[in-house]
């Protein structure tokens, strides 16, 4: 059974210990999206060699293409994606969203039409458990309703309602199938609070959540357009109101500012596209801010992306090689640039841990800050 132990404190900054039957890892943690199955670009080996050590997959595209007959024939989600590290797949519900088109809420269920082939399926909080009891993650997550930025509070209030009754049959989806994945490995369900900007729907979502006893929890509908101050603002009555002993994971997140002041909250878990999308639009992640390999100044640059980067890309590539294979269309491109972005984010997550076991997380954080966004 999945358990996370804390480790360290620094006011309400963590560090702990997250167990699963795909071995540990330590918290905070940065998860890489495999989206459809993949890290675009990169072997496991290659993947695992950047200091990543927990990834996400996407339900909703594996549940279009290749479905979850086929995951489960070919071995699960671990089998497939050549990974025996922990593995979190998220319950669909954000891409039913934000991608699908003609979606349709009605009663427990989603119905919308797929962006592949226009076919018509229907999630319900019972099918999205099995859909995930089939792929085979360590952590799953219930499905849930995000609301749009701009929502009124009613829409806010009625999201997070149907959300809490997603949750608790989810819950009971989950127990019915063992609380494990066909493979037999144990499974971890995570419920998600909603409410948007209010916060006395947040606290509403989240105590009647937190009756539910699940192994986790995720705070969901956060960084959807609302700004930082307000992100801000919504994370603060996060660590009174969720669980001492229980992993926090805030979807979505991957703005290094964003997971600084989040892990400030006590936040432990975060996943985003962004160091790897932004890999393959030739954007890098460094100490001092981001580079834009496209740039002409790194046309006859002989130094890496970033001098002080022990990645594999800076080690053997130039800035100018890099930005040549882009202007040429190379695959090992954007391959290069995902290397070092998602090197960073595992650095950036360490030196995170030891500042909070040194007790010096605020300072840290604040210095880390004026590098990464001077002028800001
Ligand atoms: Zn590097």
């Amino acid at each position: 059974m999945l358990t996370w132990e804390p480790k360290a404190t620094c006011g309400a900054a963590r560090r702990g210990v997250l167990k699963t039957d795909h071995g540990s890892v330590e918290t905070p943690i940065f998860m890489p999206v495999g989206t459809c199955g993949s890290v675009k670009g990169l072997t496991a080996a290659q993947l695992h060699d950047t200091g990543s050590r927990m990834i996400l997959a996407n339900t909703y595209h594996m549940l279009l293409r290749p479905g979850p007959e086929i995951v489960r024939e070919l071995g699960g989600l671990h089998s497939m994606m050549a990974w025996d590290g922990p593995i979190l797949t998220d319950s669909g519900g954000y891409q039913v969203f934000s991608l699908a088109h003609m979606r349709k809420i009605a009663g427990d269920s989603v119905t919308f039409r797929s962006h592949i082939d226009g076919r018509r399926v229907e999630l319900t909080p019972e099918n999205v458990v099995d859909t995930q009891h089939q792929l085979g993650p360590d952590v799953m997550m219930q499905l849930d309703i995000c609301a749009a930025a701009d929502a009124t509070r009613e829409q806010f209030a009625d999201a997070m309602e149907t959300s809490v009754r997603w949750a608790i049959q989810s819950r009971d989806a989950w127990d019915q199938r063992g609380r494990k994945s066909v493979q037999g490995h144990s499974q971890a369900l995570f419920a998600i609070q909603q409410g948007g900007i209010h916060q006395d729907l947040r606290r509403e979502s989240a105590e009647r959540l937190v009756e539910l006893d699940l192994p986790g929890y995720a705070v969901g509908g956060l960084a959807i357009g609302e700004g930082h101050e307000v992100m801000c603002h919504v994370l603060d009555e996060v660590d009174e109101l969720l669980p001492q002993h229980k992993p926090r994971y805030l979807m979505g997140v991957g703005e290094p500012r964003d997971i600084l002041a989040a892990i400030a909250r006590g936040i432990d878990m975060f996943d985003c596209v962004m160091p790897t999308r932004n890999a393959r639009n030739t954007q890098a992640f460094t100490w001092n801010g981001r580079v834009k390999m496209k740039n002409a100044k790194h046309a006859r640059a002989a130094e890496p992306i970033d001098p002080t980067c022990t990645c594999y890309a800076c080690r053997n590539y130039s800035r100018g090689t890099i930005r040549h294979l882009f202007a040429a269309n190379e695959m090992l491109a954007p391959t290069l640039m995902t290397i070092h972005n998602l090197h960073f984010f595992a650095e950036f997550l360490a030196a995170i841990r030891e500042s909070i076991s040194a007790g010096t997380y605020a300072e840290d954080s604040a210095r880390w800050l004026a590098q990464m966004y001077p002028g800001v």
